[in-house]
């Protein structure tokens, strides 16, 4: 683990309606008021909250992320919505590539690494999910995997600018909302792999200094510090347990005692 401040992010997916997301905000809010440490929170609720899950984060301790952004700015792209719309709502961060996404809805490393452009170009923080599936580490090509999704997604971006960071998150596919997370060790040693990987495309010091490596799959207030401790992950992406209030600021103070 680094010095830096860790991210937590709750990737709440097509789970809530605007008034669930409101009600889940304002019990966070409460839980976290005294909250002064180190960990970053941020929250990804639907499209269709971001208006009003803006105006409820206003002036409290967590930032908000959209779960996707398109790759124009506009255009003819029924159903897409662009970072220009992102941004006017408020949204600081955006999840990319999520696995659901590459899997149940085509999005391919090409897809993947425009999203990225467009979401740096306009200000937003990617969160770039990789990792590999069931049969792929079975057939023991998860490295090959992993490798790819990174150097595609980072294909046509300069290195990020002073103050720019960028979360890479290791979301093994079979680790993802099945109760079966990823053994701490096996996804240190993805962890490992990933921060070559960044090193082959960036200087080192950018590496160290604007990147960010996350877990997710299965986190919860259980595991969360196996994942956090030691020189693994800085922070994780959490979707089940992210949906109760009470359970995702258990994993906040869980992570901020491992860290002290
Ligand atoms: C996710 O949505 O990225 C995720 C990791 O979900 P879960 O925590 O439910 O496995």
């Amino acid at each position: 683990m680094n010095t830096r401040n860790p991210l937590l992010i709750a990737n709440w997916k097509m789970q809530l309606t605007v008034q669930q997301t409101v009600q889940l905000i304002t019990e966070l809010r409460r839980e976290v008021r005294h909250y002064r440490g180190p960990v970053q929170l941020v929250a990804c609720p639907s499209f269709t909250s971001l208006p009003e899950a803006h105006r409820r984060l206003v002036g409290s301790k967590i930032r908000l992320g959209a779960q996707d952004v398109f790759w124009d700015d506009r255009g003819p792209y029924t159903g897409a919505i662009s970072p220009l719309m992102l941004r006017e709502l408020g949204v600081e961060y955006v999840i990319v590539g999520h696995s659901e996404r590459r899997h149940h809805l085509g999005e391919t490393d090409d897809m993947v690494a425009r999203k990225m452009v467009s979401a740096l170009a306009h200000g937003l923080q990617p969160i770039l999910c990789v990792g590999e599936s069931t049969a792929e580490r079975s057939q023991g090509v998860r490295e090959t995997v992993v490798r790819r999704q990174l150097t595609e997604a980072f294909r046509s971006l300069p290195p990020p600018s002073q103050g720019r960071r960028i979360a890479v998150v290791y979301e093994p596919i079979w680790a993802i909302g099945t109760g079966m997370p990823a053994d701490p060790d096996q996804a240190t040693e993805m962890r490992n792999i990933i921060h070559q990987t960044l090193i082959d495309l960036y200087a080192p010091t950018l590496v160290d200094r604007q990147f960010l490596i996350l877990y997710g799959g299965s986190v919860d207030p259980q595991n969360i510090c196996d994942y956090i401790r030691g020189e693994r992950f800085d922070g994780a992406l959490v979707g089940t347990a992210s949906l109760n209030a009470q359970t995702f600021v258990t994993m906040l103070k869980e992570v901020s005692d491992c860290l002290s």
